[in-house]
């Protein structure tokens, strides 16, 4: 296989495909969403903030690319109807899904387990693993009209590397890739690939969040680690399952 890093896709290399992406409106799900938009796809955006979700569209369509969609819905908050009027809206406008990148997240606190805000445990378990789980049972019909379907889930460096502190935020990221691997394995005889990609570190406000002390000049920007992205989701990639890319 190819090393994703180093992937050099060819200008149409995601031509046509209807790629959605949670958490579009901000760091590394905007900077995936131009680039994306920019080899060929036709995005939806999904996010909370309707102004941020906005500008990216501005930037993708002042560049010339493809119209994209705008999804604003909130994880947190979303039920069994938001979820089916969004299946709705996504078979109405494109009629299949080519592939749904899972990258909203939510860092919550950096505390010891004793000591957790249990609400806070609960909202970031639920944005970081029942939202993609219940986003990608909905979407799976969807993923099954396309004919070379990607679904990629957002790891972190807490997996490889498990430490004190990190809260619901580790144990969310393995149930994440817990969850990729069984997805892959399940779907393994159709055309439906499932992978996890782990950005490292990047310069973005979640970033910020978890280390304010940090020098920021030290970090990639999110433009700098997009091509593992763009691999997984276009034809480079296709018959790659139940694997991680690392960015960095
Ligand atoms: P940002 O904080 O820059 O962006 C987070 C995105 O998630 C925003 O678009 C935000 O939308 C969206 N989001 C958060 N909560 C919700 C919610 N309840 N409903 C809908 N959307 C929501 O984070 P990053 O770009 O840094 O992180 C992207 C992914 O990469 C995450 O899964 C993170 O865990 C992972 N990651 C990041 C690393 C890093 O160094 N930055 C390292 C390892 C992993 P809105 O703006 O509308 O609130």
């Amino acid at each position: 296989m190819q090393d994703p890093r180093t992937y050099l896709p060819a200008a149409d290399a995601l031509h046509e495909r209807v790629i959605l992406i949670t958490g579009a409106s901000d760091g590394i799900g905007r900077a995936v969403a131009i680039a994306a938009a920019a080899h060929g796809a036709r995005v939806i955006l999904h996010g909370r903030n309707v102004k941020r979700l906005e500008a990216v569209y501005d930037t993708i369509v002042g560049a010339g690319n493809a119209r994209p969609s705008i999804l604003p819905l909130d994880l947190e908050k979303a039920g069994p109807t938001e979820y089916e009027a969004l299946f709705n809206v996504i078979e109405k406008e494109f009629g299949r899904l080519d592939g749904l990148l899972h990258n909203a997240g939510m860092l919550g606190e950096r505390a010891p387990i004793e000591h957790y805000d249990v609400p806070k445990w609960l909202r970031v378990m639920h944005v970081n693993v029942n939202a993609p789980f219940l986003l990608t049972q909905r979407c799976l019909p969807l993923l099954r009209q396309a004919s070379d379907a990607s679904v990629i889930f957002t790891s972190s460096g807490v997996v490889s590397r498990p430490r004190a502190y990190w809260g619901a935020y580790l144990a969310s990221k393995w149930a994440s890739d817990g969850m990729m691997h069984m997805l892959a394995d399940e779907l393994e005889s159709q055309k439906i690939r499932v992978n996890s990609i782990n950005p490292g570190k990047v310069r973005t406000n979640m970033r910020l969040q978890a280390y304010p002390a940090e020098d920021r000049n030290t970090l990639l920007p999110p433009e700098a680690i997009v091509m593992p992205y763009l691999f997984a989701l276009g034809p480079a990639s296709t018959g790659i399952s139940g694997q991680t890319f690392d960015c960095q």
